[in-house]
């Protein structure tokens, strides 16, 4: 995949701990991504449960720029305890290293010995404070988290805006600019869904997660 991408930005405490989220604001003026009808049709709104069921963690910290210190990154996009480790067989703190401790579990870093693979399948979520609307589905449809995608999405050559999205919904107080956030997050998955589902692909179901999307017979 390609490089790294750093945002650069000053370091900031944005923890947002939320396990019960307030009730839904209003927010129909907030811009709707939309889908094909053919497409949109094979998918429904999954919920804040089907979204933390799918996730390895809650990010509650934006991306902090330079820190190697494992205990400063956790919660944060570059927590490998949720996202995976970076380097095969290895855990963050250095307990564990070489492939006879494979699929081990760190005590003391919580990073999973095996290879970084793992980073192409583990993802992530966003509690949010306040709920909002799902941009691609009715009134009724509320979402009190928002999935995150694996480490490879946002690390990827294009990944830069999905992590500033990412990195604004976690650090969003106004619930306008959360659901703004996320419909700007939907926005950018959408053609990436549109040729997933036209071609089958096997990242289908993922980046349909990705905009807290499920298979409508599921
Ligand atoms: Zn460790």
């Amino acid at each position: 995949m390609g490089s790294l991408q750093r945002t650069g930005r000053a370091e900031r405490s944005c923890d947002s701990s939320a396990a019960r989220a307030r009730p839904a604001v209003e927010c129909w003026s907030v811009m709707r991504p939309s889908l094909p009808p053919n497409i949109a049709a094979e998918y429904r709104p999954a919920t804040g449960g089907e979204v933390r069921a799918e996730s390895f963690g809650a990010l509650k910290a934006a991306r902090v720029h330079g820190e190697s210190d494992w205990r400063r990154q956790r919660g944060t996009f570059d927590d490998q305890a949720i996202f995976g480790p970076r380097r095969r067989y290895a855990c963050a703190c250095g307990q564990y290293e070489g492939s006879q401790y494979a699929n081990i579990i760190c005590d003391i870093c919580g990073v999973k010995i095996t290879t970084p693979d793992a980073r192409r399948v583990r993802c992530a979520h966003i509690n949010l404070e306040v709920e909002i609307f799902h941009p691609l589905g009715n009134e009724k449809d509320r979402l009190n988290a928002v999935p995150v995608l694996p480490a490879r999405f946002f690390e990827a050559e294009n990944g830069g805006e999905l992590l500033s999205a990412y990195d604004a919904i976690i650090c969003g107080r106004d619930e306008r600019g959360v659901a703004e956030w996320f419909a700007r997050l939907c926005e950018i998955l959408s053609p990436v869904l549109v040729t997933a589902h036209c071609w089958d692909l096997s990242d289908r179901l993922l980046i349909a997660h990705g905009m807290a999307l499920r298979d409508r017979e599921k």
